[in-house]
């Protein structure tokens, strides 16, 4: 999950690693109050969740003069899609120079990856395609406490030293906080020393319940959904619906599917011991998807009964047609109970997907 970047600079604040002085505002009224305590010089930051926010609008300079109607102004723009409901309101710092720190997780090598450019600010995605040479790494296994001096000198090349305890803390903000990326960008240096402009923080969705994160905003109402109910749910962007019991049967749905030419909506696992409310949930859940034209419900009964099973998909009530695979404990009374109804059941699981697929043309 992604941290905001108010968020994000409490934490590197509480590691060591200096931030500007600032406010969130929810209104720009807010702001009023504050004023006082502000210094002259302002910048107003949209906080939203999406990259390139500078260039798109959502950092605006201000003085004490003009800095509620700058803030009226921000909050009324769409930064990328996204409305603005909080802004943070910093000190405009002095920045001699801009540098860029990311401490990441490289798959390939399974280390953590630390990058450092002399260039730093809105323009590193283009040094990183026009000069990547100017971005140092480094990479170190997770198990290491610290950063070894000799790789921090390396990163910072002939940047100034000063800059090497930031390396360190937030390699252990990393750390602490299960992050999957740690990134600062720009970190300057001023004649106050070096302070970090920018935060971005994402935390492994794994580790969310161990860092104390509830609610995982990055989900949408319905993946929130799924995961109160206890289901594996991914959405996809077919036509299919797709509900199995196992993540094993639910691939290989999937994978049916998309060998016959058609594309799955979603993929979701009930799990084992699936009683009528659950698949009934599930079935709901699904089918709530818009483009959704067809479910395929691929269940097999071993401790999860099939006549619950068929129960559950009844009383879900939904208007696309479901065609079922049920297999295993007792599955005589489940069959019965849907054909009764006038559901689909083709007998065998290849036949069930050829059906939805043709459904879905
Ligand atoms: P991003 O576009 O979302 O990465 O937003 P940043 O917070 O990184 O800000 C974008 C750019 O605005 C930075 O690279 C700086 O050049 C500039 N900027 C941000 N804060 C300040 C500040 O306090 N003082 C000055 N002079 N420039 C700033
Ligand atoms: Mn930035």
């Amino acid at each position: 999950m992604k941290i905001l970047e108010y968020e994000a600079k409490k934490v590197l604040g509480e590691s060591g690693i200096t931030i500007p002085e600032g406010v969130l505002i929810r209104t720009p009224d807010e702001l009023t109050a504050h004023l006082p305590s502000l210094p002259d010089n302002v910048v107003l930051k949209a906080q939203v969740d999406v990259g390139g926010r500078g260039k798109a609008g959502g950092v605006l300079m201000a003085d004490k003069t003009n800095a509620v109607e700058t803030a009226k102004d921000l909050f009324s723009r769409m930064i990328k899609n996204t409305p603005v409901k909080e802004v943070l309101v910093e000190e405009r710092l002095d920045i001699i120079h801009e540098y860029y720190l990311s401490i990441a997780i490289d798959r390939s090598t399974r280390q953590v990856l630390i990058l450092f450019a002399d260039a730093g600010g809105v323009e590193i995605e283009k040094v990183a395609k026009e000069d990547p040479a100017a971005i140092r790494r480094a990479s170190l296994p997770l198990i290491m406490h610290d950063v070894p001096a000799f790789m921090v000198r390396d990163l910072l090349g002939n940047a100034p030293k000063e800059l090497g305890p930031v390396i360190n803390r937030l390699y252990h903000v990393f750390v602490k906080k299960d992050a999957l990326l740690a990134e600062i960008n720009p970190l300057v240096t001023t004649p106050r020393g070096v302070i970090a402009a920018d935060a971005k923080l994402i935390i492994d969705d794994n580790s969310l319940k161990r860092q104390g994160i509830t609610v995982n905003r990055d989900l949408s109402d319905r993946e929130r959904e799924a995961e109160r109910f206890g289901f594996s749910y991914v959405e996809l962007e077919g036509t299919i619906g797709v509900i199995g019991n196992g993540a094993g049967l639910t691939m290989s749905t999937l994978d049916l599917i998309e060998y016959y030419g058609g594309r799955a909506a979603n993929f979701l696992d009930v799990g084992g011991g699936a009683e009528q409310e659950r698949v009934m949930n599930a079935v709901r859940l699904v089918s709530s998807v818009p483009s959704v034209k067809a479910i395929v419900v691929n269940l097999l009964g071993g401790i999860t009964r099939c006549d619950e099973v068929a129960k559950g998909i009844i009383s879900a009530g939904i208007s696309q047609p479901v065609i079922v695979r049920l297999a295993g404990t007792n599955e005589e009374e489940g069959r019965k109970l849907l054909s009764d109804k006038g559901y689909q059941m083709p007998d065998t699981m290849e036949q069930v997907v050829k059906v939805a697929v043709e459904m879905t043309r």
